[in-house]
């Protein structure tokens, strides 16, 4: 069976017991502060597991793109080692939301294995959960049931909390799971160990590939469990194990998944995969990550400096430091395995197709510029490998070098030990630890329980038309954090607040308490499908109704910004072409940001018409028209906008201006009147074929004019001139060049007669000519005087002291034969007499520099040479 097969059928083996398919959620996730990617299934369905809503279906089954390489599930590190753990991986799910439970999902898990799929059924093993003492849980007597009906009992395992108890996080929704492992090993060997005792033992061809997990408890934050209310079925089986299973082969990577970007990467490299264990460890590496980058970049997450971006940079330099050190590449290949790739997973994945240009310049761009810093940091290992002199190299500096250069430290360890050295490794990993935990600590929040003052419902947003409104407390929970301190988290019934999402931030402003007081919202998020408010302080009497108040200048302003994106988007699309992608944007009250994909920076002629564009939809006053539901299927009729890595509903809500329609969340104008005025304040290159415009609305383009105007009104007055200050600046410019001119000139005749002026003054003495005078020249004419002298006089000996700017300078020359033979060392020379002059320097043996403070001292120190060196 092919993969493309096992996922299909799948898929309607769930359809047919009434589940409702739905596409992956992005593996990227945006606007949840409590995840960066999608690590399983679960995840958009979160929600639903908290109570926060209800899903609009009861049973649901999917595919999802997941990506492990942070947080609680980082199998980073294992990727490539082993062959049956990946960076981002495909999860089929089954879900049930209140509606069947164990019984449904085992046996259904089954008859799919055994039955449709045909997987041998003496290869299979199951795991039950065993009990917690700590969590005064038994055995899972009801899963154990169910399997021994179909199962030898032989074949049950009883697992721990550790392996078949799941939970969401420290806390919330929990349960008990069941794994379905496989045991691909021979008959023979099958024969000499048995396939119980290798259950969950890392053994590489007896591994876990489903998991069910039963949904009944949550977790407190004081640690202790309560029953939920509605029990809940959570599978994920990884797409990949199973398709080894079922494809015979005894590894991911021999899979049809995978054999073709392996097949490339033989290509590419003339390596044979399976001939050499090291290069094969390294391309599965590349054959891994390669998947993660590509779809991060066309889930709109582009390689960066920090957060989720950062991690994506990591994976591509991982793959990049693998190549470079294990398969002799040296110059960017990784871009060259996104054809075969798209080739192969396109059609499911359609975002992958359409971005192919982008996703390669974008991986090209990256190799280049990391081979660069291998090529820089190999330059500064050296350096550090001539400073140590006991063969082992100081921990912490290549912590240095890991931390500041990003150079890998296996890498280091690599180098250093073809060049005999080793690897402090135990300073290494405390430079390391320290900065984790420096790290940790300013980012961890410690959340309390929510505290519910009345009990849920649903939650009503009133903001698109509301900014106040008669709210009542439903819960609220206190958490802190090292950099903010102790806040509150706030959910009322319903709320004017806009909650931070669709690059707009969240909405700022207050509520009035009863008894006259005031709460201040600092700030609004959404977290698990819920509107939080963020508040310094709690009403006092959290039953009292509350006048939600949100800040409205603020978001007037804001709402300016985000109806001119709409617009500047509509406006790169037609000036420049159809292939503008928004790739990311951020609305606040005082600017808008823009990312786009486009190759070229704009020329200056191309920025003005699309200001124009803008400036010209402002004019013709457009009416917003909102549609606040239409089904998705509608608004793309209509010609809307959809970005790829965004999470959709069936339900979308459209923002019409004129001819521009997208699918938005977020707050606009009424009329694009009210945007008043558009300025693009910068443009440029944020990744290879991404490029950020900046710009400003309203009232904050006339503070920029006026700025624009103060400052020239300011460059006027200094040009002391009524007239054309361009005309005036030039013909400055003009003078002095002239004037430069002059100087160059007058100076070269100075230094010429200062030249034969000294060569007159210099004393012979034991057979070297000396002098030590003052000069009236600066530091870089001293010394082109001294080299000049030099070439021209033998033996000399040349000190030269001078006054620039209130400090003393002092410069010392000796011919290199004469520095030889007296044993003089013009370094040493200039540190002895920068006491004098309050100073220090140093050089080379033959010629040296000395600066201070102290202008007094010159002649003290061009008198003192003479006994120093005699
Ligand atoms: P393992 O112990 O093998 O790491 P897990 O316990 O972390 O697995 P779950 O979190 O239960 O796995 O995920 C459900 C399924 O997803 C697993 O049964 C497995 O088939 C698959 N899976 C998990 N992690 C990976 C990964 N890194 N790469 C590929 N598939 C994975
Ligand atoms: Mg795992």
């Amino acid at each position: 069976m092919t993969s493309s097969e096992i996922r299909e059928n799948f898929l309607a083996f769930f359809k047919g017991k009434d589940h409702t398919i739905v596409p992956s959620a992005p593996m990227v996730i945006k606007d949840d502060p409590t995840l960066m990617f999608t690590n399983a299934g679960m995840n958009q369905f979160k929600e639903y597991f908290l109570g926060n809503s209800k899903s609009k279906y009861p049973r649901i089954a999917d595919t999802q793109k997941c990506l492990r390489v942070s947080g609680k599930h980082n199998d980073l590190e294992e990727v490539g080692k082993d062959t049956y753990h990946h960076t981002m991986f495909e999860m089929l799910g089954n879900w049930s939301f209140g509606d069947y439970f164990k019984k449904e999902a085992i046996s259904w898990a089954w008859e799919l294995l055994t039955e449709v799929y045909k997987l041998d059924k003496d290869s299979l093993y199951v795991s039950v959960f065993e009990g917690s003492e700590d969590d005064e849980l038994e055995l899972d007597k009801e899963a154990y049931d169910l399997w021994k009906a179909i199962v030898p009992e032989d074949r049950i395992i009883l697992g721990s909390k550790k392996d078949n108890f799941w939970e969401m996080g420290d806390q919330g929704p929990c349960g008990p799971c069941s794994e379905i492992h496989v045991d691909l090993r021979s008959a023979k060997e099958k024969s000499k160990i048995p396939g119980a005792s290798l259950v969950n033992q890392d053994h590489p061809e007896v591994v876990e590939i489903w998991n069910l997990v039963f949904i009944q408890y949550n977790r407190k934050a004081d640690g202790s469990l309560e029953s939920l209310p509605e029990k809940h079925v959570d599978t994920g089986m990884g797409f990949e194990r199973l398709c080894m299973a079922l494809q015979g082969v005894k590894s991911n990577y021999d899979t049809d998944v995978f054999r073709p970007i392996l097949k490339e990467v033989e290509t590419i490299t003339g390596e044979t995969y399976g001939s050499d264990p090291k290069k094969d460890i390294a391309m599965r590496v590349v054959a891994d990550h390669i998947r993660a980058v590509a779809f991060s970049i066309a889930d709109g997450q582009l390689p960066s400096n920090g957060g989720a971006g950062y991690v994506i940079r990591r994976i591509l330099r991982r793959a990049v430091r693998y190549g470079f050190t294990f398969l002799g590449l040296h110059e960017p290949f990784l871009y060259k395995l996104v054809k075969v790739l798209v080739t192969q997973m396109g059609s499911a994945f359609p975002e992958l197709k359409k971005q192919t240009a982008l996703i390669e310049n974008v991986v090209r761009e990256e190799e280049h510029s990391f081979l660069k810093t291998l090529e820089q940091g190999l330059i500064l290992l050296d350096e550090v490998i001539a400073q140590t002199k006991d063969k082992e190299v100081d921990g912490q500096k290549a912590f240095e070098l890991y931390d500041t250069f990003g150079f890998p430290i296996d890498l280091t360890s690599l180098i250093l030990s073809e060049k005999g050295y080793t690897l402090d490794e135990a300073g290494f990993e405390k430079a390391m630890q320290e900065q984790k935990s420096r790290s940790r600590s300013a980012s961890e929040v410690a959340k309390d329980d929510w505290q519910v003052v009345h009990p849920n419902g649903e939650q009503e947003f009133l903001g698109y038309d509301q900014l106040k409104a008669e709210v009542r407390l439903l819960k609220y929970r206190k958490i802190s954090t090292k950099k903010e301190g102790t806040q509150f988290q706030l959910v009322f019934d319903k709320t004017p607040f806009y909650p931070e999402g669709g690059g707009q931030v969240g909405d700022k402003g207050y509520l009035e308490v009863p008894n006259g007081d005031v709460v201040y919202i600092l700030d609004t998020k959404k977290e698990n499908n819920e509107i939080v408010h963020y508040a310094k302080n709690l009403p006092k009497h959290l039953n009292d109704p509350l006048t939600a108040v949100v800040d409205a200048e603020s978001r007037a302003r804001t709402a300016r910004n985000h109806s001119a994106t709409h617009l500047l988007h509509q406006a790169l699309r037609e000036i420049l072409g159809s292939h503008v992608e928004q790739k990311g944007s951020a609305v606040h009250a005082g600017h808008l940001r823009f990312d786009f994909s486009h190759f070229a920076k704009l020329t200056n002629e191309e920025l003005k018409r699309v200001e124009d564009f803008v400036n010209e939809r402002i004019h013709e006053h457009l009416p917003l028209q909102e549609n606040r539901k239409v089904s998705m299927q509608e608004a793309m009729n209509e010609g809307a906008i959809a970005l790829f890595g965004e999470k959709y509903g069936d339900q979308v809500r459209t923002i019409r201006f004129g001819d521009s329609i997208e699918l938005c969340g977020g707050t606009h104008v009424q009329n694009t009147a009210e945007i008043w005025h558009f300025k693009i304040v910068s443009e440029g290159a944020i990744a290879a074929g991404v490029r950020r415009i900046e710009a400003i609305t309203s009232d904050a383009t006339r503070e920029y004019f006026r700025e624009k105007e103060e400052q020239l009104d300011e460059i006027k007055a200094h040009l002391k001139s009524s007239g054309d200050p361009v005309k005036a600046i030039e013909s400055l410019m003009e003078d002095n060049a002239q004037l430069k001119k002059e100087l160059e000139a007058l100076q070269k005749d100075k230094a010429k007669g200062l030249k034969s002026e000294i060569k007159k003054e210099l004393e012979q003495i034991n057979g070297y000519k000396f002098l030590s005078r003052k000069v009236d020249i600066d530091a870089g004419a001293m010394k082109d005087l001294s080299f000049e002298l030099g070439q021209e006089e033998e033996n000399l000996f040349l000190l030269l002291g001078a006054e620039k700017d209130g400090k003393a300078l002092l410069s010392c020359y000796i011919s290199k034969d004469l520095a030889a033979s007296k044993g003089w060392n013009a370094g040493q020379i200039v540190r002895e007499l920068g006491k004098y002059i309050q100073g220090g320097g140093g050089g080379q043996p033959f010629f040296a520099t000395a600066g201070g403070k102290n202008p007094d001292g010159l002649k003290e120190a061009l008198d003192k040479v003479r006994t120093l060196i005699s």
